[in-house]
């Protein structure tokens, strides 16, 4: 949700809800993402409170060192078909809870279980939590996908996840998790549970914003957020109005990133097809995958506008990644490209960080340069890589916030690739079924143009002072402190 296209919902006034809760809140408009600034990355952000370097979910796309296979989250239909769909729904349903999110970061929904408090979630990818919940017997799930999924999940006490999990009978429809109806879903089983009286914290999901914004461009996300007020809408109706709501709840409204205009399209698949590119198809180690043209040496992981490259040999890391950035950077659209400089040890040393226009900044934590967030670096190079300026010990970079912490989360997460890329505004990486969102929306890079969505905050005690910049990190503990839990990592 882009804080410009909430700001215009409420000047039309076709977002009443969100426009009281503003009003009558703290309004932030510009939350900053995580890097890459992609949905399975932020949620696991938001549900933990940490980065990647802690909880691990390094893409939407990636590839698993350990199993030497990529990881595909759903990038488009045609990428999900080409690594197969029953792998995809495995590692999505299953696998990006249970195995690949660290299980020593807790979620929201784990430290309030721990504590007693009842806690509920509309379909996220990210749900989490202490209570086991079986598929649902009777779904409308069709035969292939019923045979997969059979495994019960951990989730919150209340869990309304598509058609898969229902911790009860609502009457509300998923229509199998289809864009355009899960927000009437969540809405649906929200209201439910609301007349029912059955949480104290709920995650309430509205995703379909996201899907309209990738389909018709950022502007119409006026109409889309209308469409999510209304179901905020019915679920305080269901408590009786919006002031017996508030007085009942404090409310979250929150975006995990936003979404900028794509034009233009990069191939990085082919760009560096000469290095020997894994393809999805490969079958297991030591074949020629379906996409080489020459032995595979790296794996390509496009996630919107964010990409990673990895070295599939440990021994050839900086080697590739010295070969991926020669190529990298005279690739139009790349903006910007990152890696890891370790010691003799392999212990991180500095983060580096290239501009094809304006050169080199290395960066490593602790130094007398605080950021935006007040974190302490030692920074030098080229500050022209990110439009920044330091003075009075103080780096700005508004066109890319929080830069150097989510670079680093990102660079010193282990899931993560050898090199990272992020795209110059208006350009997408074409995913593995050769998709993008040209003439609609994306998101993933640094830049701030996706990278700072919109957050409303309404009956919470908030930290004094406030965050001068705030991150959608920042609202797993507020959430924690609502309910008198401390930080798990204290
Ligand atoms: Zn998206």
């Amino acid at each position: 949700m882009a804080p410009e296209m909430l700001e215009r919902a409420i000047a039309a006034g076709t977002a009443p809800t969100m426009a009281r809760l503003v009003e009558e809140g703290r309004y932030v408009p510009g939350a900053v993402a995580a890097f890459p600034s992609v949905t399975p990355v932020c949620a696991a952000s938001i549900v933990t409170g940490r980065a990647q370097d802690a909880h691990r979910i390094p893409a939407m796309n990636w590839f698993h060192r350990g199993e030497h296979r990529y990881i595909e989250y759903g990038s488009s239909f045609r990428a999900v078909q080409r690594f197969g769909i029953a792998r995809q729904l495995i590692d999505t349903v299953y696998n990006m809870n249970r195995a690949h999110l660290a299980a020593d970061t807790p979620t929201v929904f784990e430290s309030l279980d721990d504590a007693g408090v009842r806690t509920a979630g509309t379909t996220y990818l990210m749900y989490r939590g202490r209570h086991r919940h079986e598929p649902q017997r009777d779904s409308a799930l069709t035969r292939v996908a019923a045979a997969l999924i059979r495994h019960p999940v951990m989730g919150p006490r209340e869990l309304f996840y598509a058609d898969i999990f229902a911790s009860r009978a609502t009457g509300c429809r998923s229509g199998l998790g289809m864009p355009g109806v899960r927000d009437r879903h969540s809405g649906c089983v929200s209201a439910y549970m609301v007349e029912h009286d059955l949480f104290d914290f709920l995650l309430l999901s509205l995703p379909d914003n996201d899907w309209y914004s990738h389909k018709k461009g950022p502007d119409a996300q006026v109409e889309s957020i209308a469409q999510a007020d209304l179901q905020l809408a019915r679920v305080a109706v269901a408590a009786g109005g919006l002031d017996a709501f508030l007085a009942e709840h404090a409310v979250i409204v929150m975006a995990d990133h936003s979404q900028a205009p794509v034009s233009e399209t990069i191939a990085l698949q082919d760009a560096l097809a000469e290095l020997g590119v894994l393809g999805p198809a490969r079958p297991a180690r030591g074949t020629r995958g379906a996409d080489a043209e020459a032995e595979p040496r790296i794996a390509v992981c496009p996630s919107q506008r964010a990409a990673m490259v990895y070295a599939l040999e440990e021994s050839e890391r900086d080697a590739m990644r010295a070969s991926v950035t020669a190529i990298a950077r005279g690739i139009a659209g790349v903006d910007l490209i990152a890696w890891l400089e370790r010691d003799a040890h392999e212990r991180p040393r500095e983060g580096v960080i290239l501009s094809p226009r304006a050169g080199e900044l290395r960066f490593a934590p602790g130094g007398g340069t605080l950021d935006d967030r007040g974190v302490a670096w030692s920074i030098a190079g080229d500050l022209a890589v990110l439009d920044a300026t330091i003075a009075g010990g103080r780096l700005r970079s508004p066109s890319y916030p929080d830069a150097l912490a989510r670079v680093w989360a990102a660079l010193e997460c282990p899931t993560s690739g050898e090199v990272l890329l992020s795209a110059a505004p208006g350009y997408e990486f074409l995913d593995w079924g050769r998709q993008a969102h040209v003439g609609g929306g994306s998101h993933g890079s640094l830049h701030a143009c996706d990278s700072l969505g919109a957050l409303i905050m309404n009956g919470l005690a908030l930290p004094d002072p406030e965050p001068e910049l705030w991150a959608i990190r920042d609202v797993a503990p507020l959430i924690r402190g609502h309910f008198g839990l401390g930080d798990p990592d204290a």
